[in-house]
C-alpha cells in the first residue's frame, strides 16, 4: 500500500499517510481563513486510522469547533480530526509536489478571493458532506 511521509516546517514532527485521501478540496470557510491568515487552504482528508504520527508532538488549538494539530516546536498547522467523523484534515500544502488534486471548492459563501477555475464551488457542503449542494456561480 501506498504511504506518504509529510513533515511540519521544522522538521520536527513526522507523520506517515497510507492509502489515498478519501478526497481533496479547498476550504474558504471563515475558520480557515482566521487560523491559517489566508483567504482558503487546501485539505487533504484520510481516515483516522491512515493516518500516524511517527515523531514529534503536537499541539491542539480550536478556535470554533474544528480541533488543529500543530507542530508544538514550530507551529506548522499539519491536520485536524474532524469530530464524530474519525477523518483527518491534513494540510495540502505539507504534501510531496503533485499529489494535491483538489475535487471541489467549500464553504464558498465565505470566501474573500473567489477563485475561478473549473472544480465545483460549493456554498456551504456538498450533500455527501451533510451540505445543501448549492454552488457559488464563480
Ligand atoms: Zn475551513
Ligand atoms: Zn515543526
Amino acid at each position: 500500500m501506498k504511504t506518504t511521509e509529510i513533515s511540519c516546517l521544522c522538521g520536527t514532527v513526522k507523520v506517515q499517510l497510507t492509502g489515498h485521501p478519501i478526497t481533496q478540496f479547498y476550504c474558504h470557510c471563515d475558520d480557515c481563513q482566521a487560523t491559517s491568515g489566508g483567504a482558503y487552504i487546501g485539505v487533504a482528508v484520510y481516515p483516522v486510522d491512515a493516518v500516524k504520527i511517527m515523531q514529534g508532538e503536537l499541539t491542539t488549538w480550536t478556535l470554533k469547533s474544528l480541533p488543529r494539530q500543530r507542530c508544538a516546536v514550530c507551529g506548522t498547522h499539519v491536520m485536524a480530526e474532524v469530530p464524530g467523523l474519525a477523518q483527518v484534515g491534513i494540510k495540502a500544502n505539507l504534501l510531496p509536489k503533485g499529489e494535491f488534486k483538489p475535487d471541489f471548492h467549500l464553504h464558498c459563501r465565505y470566501a474573500v478571493l473567489p477563485v475561478k477555475d473549473d472544480l465545483p464551488h460549493f456554498k456551504d457542503l456538498p450533500a455527501s458532506f451533510g451540505g445543501t449542494d448549492g454552488t457559488s456561480n464563480w
